[in-house]
Parts: structure tokens; C-alpha cells; sequence
């Protein structure tokens, strides 16, 4: 199964993915932990992207497309993958079709997750990051400790794109230049919204009943 994943950022994308690689077993590309991986590892591409990203804007789309196509080309792809962040632009949207039509594959769901932006903001700027990749809230999912994590009790940041104005950045970049693959994917009956705004476990039943449907086509 080739899936995408698609909503705004805090719409809990990243939670949910996690979830469904594990069940699916399906391997989880998140462009956005990529390019985090190049920016901590210094490369020329995480020198580009670090400017784009603190300041909550998009990194140009050729770059994204070289990740993606790359990613996509490894032996682990082969037997489906799920895309989280990717495509989130119309060009990104149409070279992935052309990706995936030169080696004869194509999407067969897109999922949809919906929050509304008072929730995102919320969610977004008590969003606490550790490095092993584990996520607290502050207030909806505290580490034990303040400020450290439970699994490898390393101190815990917030994401410099979590912060107010790159919040706000995100939030109209989304609206201008990702809602409308909303449209793109429905029009290519691909599309299923899924309210993300329920409990995590609540959610994921209902991305699991919507990917068996497609399992069994
Ligand atoms: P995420 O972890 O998905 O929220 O992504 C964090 C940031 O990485 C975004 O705000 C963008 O700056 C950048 N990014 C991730 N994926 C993409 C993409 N497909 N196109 C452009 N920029 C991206």
C-alpha cells in the first residue's frame, strides 16, 4: 500500500504515521525528520534547509523532490511505504505522480487529517521534542520529569519552528500552499478526511478501518 499523509502541522501526522508503520508495516518517510537528520549532520542540504525551516516556511521544492525521489528508489519502498509531509505543494504533488509512474506505481490512499487552528496552535506551541524522536505535550502528554524524557532522560527543546511566529508562518504557508492538494487528491477520488481533533487511539481506529478497506481491494 502507497499512502500519503496530509493536514496541517499539530494535526498529529507524525503520531499517527508511527502508528500505522508499526501495524502496517510500512516504512514511515517524514521529509520533515530528514531534513532535521541533515541539519543536525551539518550536509550542504541541511544548510540550505535550516533558514526555511526556523522560520516556518517551505524549503524549495527541487530539493524535496531529490529527497523524495531517493528515498522512494530504496529497496524498502518496494512493498509500499507511507509519505508524511510530502507532497505539500502542487509541483511536489505532480512530480511524485511522475515518480511513481516511471516505476510503474501508483498512490492508493490519502489521508486527510483535520484540526481545526485553534487546537493546532495549542498543540503546537507545547509541543516538547526529544533527539531519540519521542514527543511530549506539556500539558496533554508530560514527560514525568519537566523538561526530560522518559524513554532516554536526555533534556528535552522545543522545536524553533514550534515558537508564536513561526507558528502563525505555518499556519497560512498550509492554507496558501498545501490545502490545496486537498482538492487535488479529491478530485483524483484518492482523498479521505479523518477528524484528527478525537483522542489519539480514537483516531488511529479510524485510519486502521479506512487502510483495511483499501487492503482488501
Ligand atoms: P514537519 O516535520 O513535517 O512539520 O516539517 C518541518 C518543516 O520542514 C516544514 O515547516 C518545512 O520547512 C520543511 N519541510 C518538510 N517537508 C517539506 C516539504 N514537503 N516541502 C517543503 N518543506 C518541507
Amino acid at each position: 500500500m502507497n499512502i500519503i499523509l496530509l493536514g496541517p502541522p499539530g494535526a498529529g501526522k507524525g503520531t499517527q504515521a508511527k502508528k500505522i508503520s508499526e501495524h502496517f508495516s510500512l516504512p514511515h518517510i517524514s521529509t520533515g525528520d530528514i531534513l532535521r537528520e541533515n541539519i543536525s549532520n551539518n550536509t550542504s542540504l541541511g544548510l540550505r534547509a535550516k533558514s526555511y525551516m526556523s522560520r516556518g516556511e517551505l524549503v524549495p521544492d527541487e530539493l524535496l523532490i531529490t529527497i523524495v525521489k531517493d528515498r522512494l528508489s530504496r529497496k524498502d519502498c518496494s512493498g509500499g511505504f507511507m509519505l508524511d509531509g510530502y507532497p505539500r505543494t502542487i509541483p511536489q504533488a505532480d512530480a511524485l505522480q511522475m515518480i511513481l509512474t516511471e516505476s510503474g506505481k501508483k498512490i492508493d490512499a490519502v489521508l486527510n487529517i483535520s484540526v481545526d487552528d485553534e487546537e493546532l496552535i495549542k498543540r503546537l506551541s507545547g509541543r516538547r521534542m526529544c533527539k531519540c524522536g519521542a514527543s511530549y505535550h506539556v500539558n496533554f502528554n508530560p514527560p514525568k520529569k519537566e523538561g526530560v524524557c522518559d524513554a532516554c532522560k536526555e533534556k528535552l527543546y522545543q522545536r524553533d519552528d514550534d515558537k508564536p511566529d513561526a507558528i502563525k508562518n505555518r499556519l497560512v504557508v498550509y492554507k496558501k500552499q498545501t490545502q490545496p492538494l486537498i482538492d487535488y487528491y479529491n478530485r483524483k477520488k484518492l482523498l479521505r478526511t479523518i477528524d484528527g481533533s478525537k483522542e489519539i487511539s480514537q483516531i488511529f481506529e479510524e485510519v486502521k478501518n479506512v487502510l483495511e478497506e483499501y487492503e482488501k481491494l
